[in-house]
């Protein structure tokens, strides 16, 4: 069976049409003033599902989070949870609770105290609170840290405490904007792990707002793009990589080299177009574009190979270039190669072997190519 990427869970809700979703944005627009901050947008997440929104700064997908929150209230639209209306209720009612990124621990407690302290104001019964407490600061294996206050912890811990808190009063739905910003790069893709498990070991629905692509795509059921307000594309990190639904999402995500031109000839669901680039290529087409239609063509580098000798076929899918430049990155290595026109590309290869017998270096004339299926068409 062919599919795109690994498969993280099988878990696909969104594919099953009977399947009801548990958090409905329904036509939301939200303005500030004469600004419109989200526009018109609808979207559907699932009961247990890792939802991400992900977008440049500005885009509006805090301002999202927090019309869940109940924060912010819509301009126009509805937002449904669970079946319920949320207009009009208010934030302490829903059953959705938000991690900030800053965290917002207070500094004069303990972090037993901060975990109760939501308990504590919905007037929890002592022995319950107790015992609600140990088990978060278990789960978030604190244990030996409930004395300490916040400026005693590292980063990583304060986050914990923070998750801790935020679980504490077992929300249906966890809201969580930028949850690792402040970690240091190996932290946070530990905690990426441990926020997986935790979900999934939880069954809670988890919408994280985040800049950071990587973590969106190592951590989320699903991601939807968001710019200017609206999402663009709402699908598994897999499809938003390899088979993005328009330029903008093909050059958000990742690195991605893109051929523009002209189509020469569309049937039996291939099309050929002459690039800029002074080359054809040859793609896989749903639908048969005219003749002559400006289409482009995105490819990922590590889809790209560059090699000194032609490929067998090099009237298709393939160009001569000049190697700019070599950037050797320990895992991978990557190359710049500048095509007749004055187009750099990029690709990029594995180093799976520690010695090679006999490396590129600059200024080599190389072939870059690449097979039939190994990129896809922009209609926009
Ligand atoms: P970031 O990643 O920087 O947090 P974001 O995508 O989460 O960005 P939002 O915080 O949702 O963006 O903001 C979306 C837009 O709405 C921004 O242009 C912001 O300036 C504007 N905005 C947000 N809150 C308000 C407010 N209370 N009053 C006026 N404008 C606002």
């Amino acid at each position: 069976m062919k599919s795109l990427g690994n498969i993280r869970r099988a878990f696909a809700p969104w594919s099953d049409p009977s399947a009801k979703p548990f958090i409905a944005f329904k036509n939301v627009t939200k303005r500030f003033g004469h600004f419109t901050a989200v526009n018109d947008l609808s979207l559907n997440i699932y009961h247990r599902e890792f939802f991400a929104l992900l977008g440049a700064s500005g885009c509006g997908k805090s301002t999202l989070l927090r019309m869940l929150a109940g924060f912010e209230q819509p301009t126009s639209g509805e937002i449904i949870l669970d079946g319920t209306d949320l207009s009009g209720t208010p934030p302490y009612k829903r059953p959705v609770n938000m991690m900030f990124q800053s965290y917002a621990l207070f500094p004069h407690m303990t972090v037993e105290k901060n975990i109760a302290f939501g308990l504590k104001q919905d007037g929890m019964p002592k022995d319950e609170m107790v015992e609600r407490v140990s088990q978060m600061l278990k789960l978030v294996k604190l244990e030996q840290f409930a004395s300490r206050k916040p400026n005693q912890l590292s980063g990583g811990q304060r986050q914990r405490v923070a998750l801790a808190r935020s679980l504490a009063k077992r929300p249906k739905v966890l809201l969580l904007d930028e949850p690792l910003g402040a970690l240091d790069k190996k932290l946070r893709e530990e905690t990426q792990f441990e926020l997986m498990d935790l979900q999934q070991s939880l069954g809670l629905t988890f919408v994280v707002v985040t800049h950071d692509q990587e973590e969106a795509m190592t951590m989320a059921d699903r991601i939807a793009v968001m710019s200017h307000g609206k999402v663009v594309q709402v699908a598994t990190p897999a499809e938003i990589y390899e088979a993005p639904n328009c330029r903008f999402v093909a050059d958000f995500i990742g690195d991605v080299n893109i051929f523009d031109g002209k189509v020469t000839t569309a049937s039996n669901g291939a099309v050929e177009i002459a690039v800029d680039s002074g080359f054809t290529v040859r793609t896989a087409s749903s639908g048969a574009p005219a003749v002559g239609s400006a289409l482009g063509f995105a490819i990922r580098p590590e889809k790209l190979r560059v090699t000194r000798a032609a490929p067998a076929n090099a009237s298709i899918n393939a160009t001569k270039g000049e190697l700019w430049d070599i950037g050797y990155l320990g895992d991978m290595t990557v190359f710049h190669v500048r095509l007749p026109n004055g187009n750099v590309v990029k690709a990029s290869s594995l180093n799976a072997q520690r010695t090679v017998d006999d490396p590129f270096t600059y200024d080599q004339e190389v072939w870059v190519s690449f097979d039939e299926d190994s990129g896809v068409l922009l209609r926009d």
